[in-house]
């Protein structure tokens, strides 16, 4: 099977946007990502997961930390940013959660602890014990089909 097909059936599970967070020596390090998923309630997990080409994955091996920040629909520019789909370097600036870095504005913000590591392929799985959170009520940023994308006023289906 090529490459493209599976990277365009991935692209059809809609998802929402966030920016992993760490620090290290000092130095703030972000990366926009969707491979986010919780893991489980009791003891409260999550994992990411980050590609062995990426910079995040030794500051985040160092840190032993990370943080995930649910990016709201107002934040597209950060995502792109923190993909380095926005080239020129900009100045973000960072709230604190727990010690971590964390984007002010985000619907979520997660901060963890890294208790599990898995390399799977090309990418490793970071295993997350959740230590705090914080939220914001807002509408989240959702990535669908390689595309940013809102959800849509009407978009709320009645359960039956
Ligand atoms: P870099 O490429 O060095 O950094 C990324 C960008 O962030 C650079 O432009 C840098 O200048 C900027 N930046 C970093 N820290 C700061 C700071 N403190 N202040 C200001 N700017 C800063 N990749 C994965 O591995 N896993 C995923 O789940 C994943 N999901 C993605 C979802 C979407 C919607 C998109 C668009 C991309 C996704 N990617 C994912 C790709 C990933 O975001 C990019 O490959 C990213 O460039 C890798 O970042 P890096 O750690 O190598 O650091």
């Amino acid at each position: 099977m090529d490459d493209r097909k599976f990277r365009t059936a991935m692209g059809k599970f809609a998802t929402g946007v966030t920016v992993i967070t760490t620090e290290i020596a000092g130095e703030i390090h972000g990366m926009t990502a969707n491979a986010f998923m919780s893991v489980s309630l009791d003891p409260k997990l999550v994992v990411i997961s980050i590609g062995e080409k990426a910079q995040m994955l030794d500051k985040i091996k160092n840190s032993k930390k990370f943080a995930v920040n649910i990016l709201s629909a107002e934040q597209q520019e950060l995502s792109m940013i923190f993909a380095g789909q926005i080239k020129e370097k900009r100045e973000v600036s960072f709230e604190q959660l727990d010690g971590l870095p964390v984007l002010s504005g985000a619907i979520a913000q997660v901060a963890c602890e890294v208790v599990n590591v898995h390399i799977e392929g090309d990418h490793t799985l970071f295993i997350g014990k959740v230590m705090d959170i914080h939220l914001n009520e807002k509408e989240p940023l959702m990535f669908f089909n390689g595309k940013y994308r809102v959800l849509s006023a009407e978009g709320v289906l009645a359960s039956k």
